[in-house]
């Protein structure tokens, strides 16, 4: 049976898309359960050989935050990732537009404010 030629698109663009979407997800989620959060716009990257799983730089001063994912762990388990390690990082990003906006003060990470907002999104309370 003759086949067309398939493009064999990169499988980690497909990813990003996924961890995107889990992403805005979440950041829906969280302007539904705290009054003084609105949805910021999230970029996604997956880094190759990153030093960390994950991190979160949020610019709260322009209503954005720009998720970096090492490369390696999301094709390791994305599910994970998903289920896991997007909450923990949208949680980060919550609690930084909530003491950009004054609704929290600043505290340490992984904090108690931290955990009950990370908690509440679905997420795990391991470091990262
Ligand atoms: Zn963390």
């Amino acid at each position: 049976m003759e086949r067309n030629t398939e493009f064999v698109a990169d499988p980690t663009l497909h990813l990003g898309q996924r961890i995107l979407e889990k992403a805005n997800e979440i950041n829906h989620l969280a302007a539904s359960l705290f009054d003084k959060y609105t949805p910021v716009k999230l970029f996604v990257e997956l880094a190759n050989k990153y030093r960390y799983i994950a991190t979160a730089d949020t610019m709260a001063s322009q209503s954005r935050a720009l998720l970096v994912f090492n490369k390696q762990a999301v094709e390791y388990d994305i599910d994970h990732i998903l289920n896991n390690t997007v909450p923990h990082e949208m949680a980060h990003v919550v609690v930084e537009m909530l003491r950009h906006n004054g609704t929290l003060a600043p505290k340490q990470d992984h904090g108690p404010e931290w955990r009950s907002i990370c908690s509440a999104l679905g997420g795990g309370w391991q470091a990262s």
